[in-house]
């Protein structure tokens, strides 16, 4: 994607106006439980689920498909209320049994289906944010998103329609408009699910790029191990259904990272190791008759 080479320092400094590196955006999962009781049906998603995610680190969560992912996500977000426990940003309540969450731009997600007004250029979506919340004027905001874009060779799309992007393009130009808003949180949920493996691959350097030069915390969700371990500095294993963290994997690959890195021994073990964590909660949620990992 021609950015396998790219010029680290001018991108930092290119983002370090909206997004100066995070000094902030820790999170403190602590007991979490959430119970959905639509009509009667008592469905416990998390069950006393724990995680500190330091200000600035890359966590990767993976589990079996039905165990609570989306749901922490979506607590943390501010979609959703959970049922128990806590859940601190930065020393400070989120999400309590007394804090209902809020959606908020210090935290933003970006999902795997794309959230981009159709009707919006990619201009005018990248500027929404900013602009409504009158963060930054309409001209500052253009300004400072067509040198983000320029930064992840996205120029010259700026009046381009969302449906006549890639869902690659998209993704990055989402990625893009979560930054501008310089959230404390980017939250993704499988951003890369449906992609094939080139631009998928071409996606993972594109992300961590951004989040070399930002170092933005980030919370990503995903089922695909060799993602979560060659883009995250901490991968999370939940149980099958209810969720909680299983266990927590310290990846200690250098950075920055590319692709070479997949080859490498020390890939390898880790990768073996989530495997194995992974396998064993996949059997058991089959046994459980959810649905295996997808
Ligand atoms: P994951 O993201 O790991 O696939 P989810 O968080 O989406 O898992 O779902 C966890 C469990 O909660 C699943 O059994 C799912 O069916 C259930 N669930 C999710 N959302 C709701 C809801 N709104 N009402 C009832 N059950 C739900």
């Amino acid at each position: 994607m021609g950015m396998s080479q790219p010029v680290r320092e001018d991108m930092e400094s290119s983002l370090a106006a909206p997004v100066c590196r995070a000094p902030d955006g820790a999170l403190s999962i602590r007991e979490v439980s959430k119970i959905y009781d639509p009509e009667g049906v008592h469905v416990v998603a998390l069950d006393r689920c724990s995680l500190e995610i330091a200000a600035g680190e890359f966590v990767a969560v993976v589990g079996p498909s039905g165990c609570g992912k989306s749901t922490l996500l979506n607590i943390m977000a501010g979609f959703d209320h959970l049922s128990t426990g806590q859940i601190l940003l930065d020393g400070q309540p989120l999400a309590t049994t007394e804090v209902k969450p809020r959606p908020g731009s210090d935290r933003v997600v970006v999902f795997q289906q794309g959230a981009l007004f159709p009707w919006k250029t990619v201009l005018e979506n990248v500027i929404y944010g900013p602009v409504v919340q009158k963060a930054l004027g309409k001209q500052e905001a253009q300004e400072r998103a067509r040198q983000m874009m320029a930064r992840v060779g996205l120029s010259g799309i700026e009046s381009c329609y969302p449906g006549h992007l890639s869902s690659g393009m998209q993704r990055r130009v989402e990625i893009i408009r979560a930054l501008i808003n310089d959230p404390r949180v980017l939250l993704l949920d499988e951003p890369f699910r449906a992609m094939d493996t080139v631009t998928k691959s071409a996606s993972h350097e594109y992300l961590l790029e951004l989040y070399d030069a930002t170092g933005k915390t980030i919370f990503f969700i995903t089922h695909d191990l060799e993602e979560s371990i060659f883009l995250a500095d901490k991968v999370a294993v939940m149980t099958t259904r209810p969720g909680h963290i299983k266990m927590t994997i310290e990846v200690d690959l250098p950075r920055p990272r590319d692709y070479r890195l997949l080859a490498s021994p020390q890939f390898m073990r880790l990768k073996a190791q989530a495997v194995e964590a992974v396998h064993e909660e996949a059997v058991k949620a089959f046994q459980a008759g959810e649905r295996e990992m997808a």
